[in-house]
């Protein structure tokens, strides 16, 4: 009784620690926000050094050997408890993290962060004089550093899969590899084939649509899925994003395009899709580590099964297309719900992987996984990077990049990031959201016809019952087979893909 006492006292110190690190970590979270969002310009550089303090503080808090110490003495105490009652999961998933921040050392990561800034302002000036061979040393400075960060984790299986774990914990390159390999076996012809055919035309999104009537329309869709303005908000931003202060304050951002009707739509769907998932987070993880999404992978499958399986299906647009023709009458009134739906999902060869449709979206994520791989297991140097990736562009999509700004430069991830570990989560989270999807329908087969009527409740209520509510509790691995019943694979998502857009194409 007095052993049962004292574990009590202990888990209560452990959870006491970790809430305040959580604090000090929601408020980095409402500083970034405000940075994003309303900040003056020139508070840039003080916010860099506040953001930078608290960073400092919280890892230092956590990193605390007090923290290792009471994780240890816990030990039985979890492994008495079922694996999924809240105690034993928030020691697990402390202990987790604990690991991973305490085995690389702190003047390595003020080093590598240090290095990122750096490399970060390179890229932008490079990117802007389409000059590779200004940032190719510090991007070989990145793949050094990320070498060495796998290091602090020996015993891996790929030296690519310590990066990985910081992102989607769990996830392998030897469980990843086969899996893309076998996407892009099925996409790259779908692809030739579609592409072989008339481009569908969406000229209709391509007018003027006034911001303050994009937002307002945007806000009336996202509240209909079920996103709660009491307990968020949307602003705008350059770049959209979800970001969350509590379970009761999960906000989002959108850009608008007056030129491009679906930015603003799309992006207000795609991160109401994330914030849902936290919203829709057990009331009891508050203020905890159990709070948030699993990994990028599962949080990025929230937000596309909404943005696309929902949002771009034409059951979504025969209940909100009327509406929208009627805020945009001169644009959109002589315009079909069915060429809507055809322009909204138009399939073409690009060169932008942030522009993809969703069929060749992931040939851009697989062109870039494999470099990366092939980067940090030493088969490929910086400096053919630019040429291996024109190549992969001419063998995937049939396209070759004019310049390296929009080939090897175009995106930001292993010029902040590391090298490896930076792009696999878009492809787990489409392929995961078109089997959880599959598997919601199949439990529930009126799901389409509800969405017709505009109606989310039920695809809502079964997210957040099987997915939402778990918050971080289960890995990404066992969160697809408690919820599916069965591992990941490619073939729900092949199978939505070639449905819907065999009505369009012969593919
Ligand atoms: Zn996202």
């Amino acid at each position: 009784m007095q052993t049962l006492d004292k574990t009590q006292v202990k888990f209560a110190e452990l959870a006491a620690r970790l809430n305040e690190i959580t604090d000090i970590e929601s408020a980095s979270s409402l500083l970034h926000w405000d940075q994003a969002t309303y900040m003056p310009a020139k508070g840039a550089s003080a916010r860099g050094r506040q953001l930078a303090t608290l960073k400092q503080i919280s890892h230092e808090k956590f990193t605390d050997p007090t923290i290792g110490k009471l994780l240890e003495d816990l030990r039985s105490y979890e492994q008495s408890l079922p694996y999924d009652s809240n105690t034993a999961s928030l020691i697990r998933i402390a202990r987790r993290d604990y690991n991973r921040a305490a085995r690389v050392p702190a003047a390595f990561m003020a080093k590598l962060c240090r290095h990122q800034a750096d490399c970060y302002e390179a890229w932008a000036c490079a990117k802007a004089a389409n000059n590779f061979s200004a940032v190719e040393p510090y991007l070989e400075k990145t793949l050094e550093l990320s070498r060495q960060y796998a290091d602090f984790f020996p015993g891996y299986e790929h030296i690519a899969d310590p990066l990985i774990d910081r992102s989607d914990y769990g996830m392998k390159v030897s469980i990843l590899r086969p899996l893309f390999a076998e996407l892009r076996q099925e996409l790259v012809p779908i692809v030739q084939a579609i592409a072989s055919q008339p481009l569908a035309d969406d000229f209709c999104l391509h007018q003027h649509f006034p911001e303050a009537q994009q937002l307002e329309f945007t806000r009336t869709v996202i509240e209909r899925m079920g996103y709660d303005f009491q307990r968020g908000r949307q602003d705008t931003t350059l770049h959209p994003f979800m970001t969350n202060f509590s379970i009761d304050d999960v906000r989002i951002t959108t850009r608008v395009y007056e030129e491009h009707l679906d930015q603003a739509l799309f992006s207000s769907i795609h991160e109401a899709g994330h914030a849902l998932y936290e919203l829709g987070n057990s009331p009891e993880f508050e203020g905890t580590l159990l709070a948030g999404g699993i990994s990028s992978g599962v949080h990025e499958s929230q937000s596309r099964l909404w943005e696309n399986l929902v949002g771009r299906s034409r059951g979504f647009w025969e209940c909100f297309y009327p509406q929208l023709q009627g805020v945009f009458l001169r644009q959109l009134g002589h315009v079909t719900t069915d060429q809507f739906y055809k322009a909204i999902n138009k399939v073409a060869r690009s060169l932008v992987r942030t522009d993809a449709d969703e069929v060749t979206y992931n040939l851009h994520v697989a062109i870039r996984f494999d470099l990366e791989l092939a980067m940090v297991e030493g088969k490929l140097a910086v400096r053919d990077l630019p040429e291996a990736w024109n190549e992969r562009y001419k063998n995937d999509l049939g396209i070759v990049p004019a310049n390296d700004s929009e080939g090897a430069m175009q995106d930001v991830h292993w010029y902040v990031g590391t090298i490896g570990g930076m792009f696999q989560g878009y492809t787990l989270g489409n392929l995961m959201s078109a089997q959880f999807y599959e598997t919601a329908v199949k439990n529930h087969p009126e799901i389409p016809v509800e969405i017709e009527h505009g109606n989310f409740t039920i695809l809502h209520d079964w997210l957040k019952q099987n997915i939402y509510q778990h918050g971080r509790k289960y890995t990404a691995v066992e969160l697809v087979d408690r919820v599916t019943g069965s591992p990941l694979t490619i073939e729900p998502f092949v199978r939505y893909i070639r449905h819907k857009y065999g009505e369009f194409y012969v593919i």
